[in-house]
């Protein structure tokens, strides 16, 4: 009897440290999973930065160095038919932006987009406009 009693009390300790620890786990985890939903919407909120967003004068810089990829000022310029300095100045407030990667080629100052994105016109789904056509519905960019 007295035995028995015993290992029944010795089973509810180990039960209820069983249920603390479970509980601690529970804790752990919902942190675990708050933490990544912080993290998702913080990824979510960088991505969407479309060439649709940025202001008229770095919307036009923007589109065609998309197109035409690694580029200088002086190659954009002509496209845009602005200034050269002007360009530079766009180019430059593209990179600052993260949307550009800037590298310097003995003197040249290159610009290669980077996080460029466009919407899809059609499905609004946020694509590279490199591609031309939605990696998605096919429609043209
Ligand atoms: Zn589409």
């Amino acid at each position: 009897m007295k035995c028995s009693t015993m290992t029944d009390t010795s089973e509810d300790a180990v039960l209820l440290e069983l249920k603390l620890q479970l509980s601690n786990i529970e804790k752990k985890l919902d942190e675990v999973l708050d933490l990544q939903k912080k993290q998702l919407l913080r990824t979510r909120s960088f991505i969407p930065t479309t060439i649709a967003s940025l202001p008229e004068h770095l919307k036009r810089t923007a589109t065609i160095i998309a197109a035409v990829g690694d580029s200088t000022a002086e190659q954009i310029a002509e496209k845009t038919g602005r200034a050269r300095a002007a360009e530079s100045d766009y180019l430059n407030q593209l990179a600052d932006r993260g949307l550009l990667i800037k590298e310097r080629v003995g003197r040249a100052v290159h610009f290669k987009p980077l996080n460029l994105y466009t919407e899809c016109p059609n499905c609004r789904a946020i694509v590279l406009p490199a591609l031309k056509s939605c990696a998605y519905c096919g429609s043209k960019l």
